[in-house]
């Protein structure tokens, strides 16, 4: 771990591991406080460029005091400092639980999964203030950040071959370098769904390590030998989707695959259209199709064994949510309108009508209108677009995906009683289906094949 250079400064002539700063505490979190719990080796805490105590087996506090820190520990009070950094005085194993126990950390922000989780972090972690908020960093080199990170994503118990392509495909993510989610932030990534999910060593297992290890270095690039964008998300629902159709924007080794075996029937809904639908989602078929992310291939029990320890039990390769017009009515207030200019776009009383004008090859719903009464009981019309905001404005927290049928049932007056939307997968759907792959490790597929079957015209390429 000693000769890591920084990941903003990293390129692949570098040949050499980079280290990553991972926030783990955001300023949006809204947290003025936060108890690290510090295990039994040393750690030495240092005050901006001062070396103050050092400690071990100790709780503390560091707490916001105007744009800097202040740590309690038992009665002392250090600081204020810009920024107080923890650093483990010797070198640390790597084992599960090691390092600080974070309290309170949020996790899934703004998705149906949110919570509050309590992780592990091994290496040094900075406690610093952004607007006067909270801004805790954990730095670690980034072969241990995969750790955590295929541990967070999944079950460090899942077979090695699905793990190896998970740390294959999160490896090439990170260093494609393609998106900073948080500009004007000190850190490259946060420990969150919207980047990954990063979880220190609080689930890390001996394969997870075994994952690591045999693949180190290695990531996905294409012909130009340029390292790919290569997204993931749990469950394509039997069908991934184009980079176009999610983020407007072409990636290369990105395309939509039917996530089945080469001469799988399933490629007959290839691409998914109005009229094949509602087979698609809710055929007969689908109880002994060979799609690799379906329940035929990895049954419920096999998706709550390896799945993330903060992911709900739920069934996401097919699922219905069902409401009364009352209740989305006030969903799409809540979501919608409030946040548009009320001046240019007039307020929903009544919803008339919802439906889907625009889908993608998977048959997500990239568009979507919606005909409504206004106060003045005026028709309007309004349109939705783009996956990620259709799935936040039609559920209270998160829908699932964007795949789905809609089926309105109607009373006398022909205004919608109930809405029913039908839908397929979780996520946006590009690129890896994570649930697909543990389908392909268990049915005895490659790291190799897996990575070769979700991303398109790739190598695997050890970049140190
Ligand atoms: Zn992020
Ligand atoms: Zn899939």
């Amino acid at each position: 771990m000693s000769d890591c250079c920084d990941l903003s400064v990293w390129d692949m002539d570098v040949r050499q591991e980079p280290t990553i700063r991972v926030g783990v505490v955001l300023p949006e979190d809204d947290m003025q406080q936060v108890r690290l719990t510090i295990p039994a080796e040393p750690y030495v805490i240092g005050l901006d460029d001062m070396a103050g105590p050092t400690v071990d087996s100790t709780t503390l506090d560091a707490t916001v005091e105007g744009e800097r820190v202040v740590v309690q520990v038992g009665d002392q009070r250090l600081g204020p400092a810009s920024v107080v950094r923890l650093a483990p005085r010797d070198e640390q194993p790597l084992v599960r639980g090691a390092g600080i126990h974070v309290r309170g950390v949020v996790t899934g922000r703004g998705f149906h999964w949110q919570k509050r989780i309590h992780p592990a972090l091994a290496g040094p972690l900075e406690v610093r203030v952004h607007d006067g908020l909270l801004l805790v960093v954990n730095e670690v080199p980034l072969e241990h950040y995969l750790v955590g990170v295929v541990t967070g994503e999944m079950s460090g118990d899942c077979p090695l071959e699905f793990l190896k392509s998970q740390v294959v495909v999160a490896r090439s993510w990170v260093l494609a370098l393609t998106e900073n989610k948080h500009p004007g932030l000190p850190i490259h990534r946060c420990n969150d769904d919207d980047c990954q999910r990063y979880h220190g060593t609080t689930h890390i297992t001996a394969r997870a390590i075994e994952a690591v290890n045999s693949t180190r270095g290695q990531v996905l690039v294409d012909n130009r030998r340029e390292i790919i964008d290569a997204n993931y998300s749990k469950s394509c629902g039997g069908i991934s989707e184009t980079p176009e159709n999610v983020w407007s924007v072409s990636k290369s080794g990105l395309t939509a695959v039917v996530d089945a075996p080469a001469d799988s029937s399933a490629r007959r809904f290839f691409p998914v259209t109005a009229d094949n639908l509602h087979e698609y989602l809710t055929g007969d078929w689908l109880s002994s199709t060979d799609i690799f992310c379906s329940p035929a291939v990895v049954s419920e029990d096999d998706i709550l064994r390896h799945l993330g320890k903060v992911d709900e039990a739920g069934r996401y390769f097919r699922w219905k949510v069902r409401y009364d017009r009352e209740d989305l009515e006030q969903i799409l207030r809540d979501k919608f309108f409030a946040r548009l200019d009320s001046s240019h776009v007039a307020a929903l009383t009544t919803l008339v009508d919802l439906r889907v004008s625009r889908r993608g090859v998977s048959g997500r719903a990239i568009e979507i209108d919606i005909q409504y009464l206004d106060p003045m009981r005026q028709t309007r019309f309004v349109k939705i677009a783009d996956q990620h905001r259709i799935r936040d404005v039609l559920h209270e927290k998160f829908l699932f995906s964007s795949a789905f049928e809609v089926d309105i049932e109607r009373d006398e007056a022909g205004l919608p009683r109930t809405i029913t939307l039908t839908g397929a997968g979780w996520g946006h759907g590009a690129g890896m289906c994570q649930i697909g792959a543990l389908g392909m490790a268990i049915r005895g597929y490659s790291c190799e094949d897996i990575v070769n079957h979700y991303f398109d015209g790739i190598n695997i390429y050890a970049c140190y």
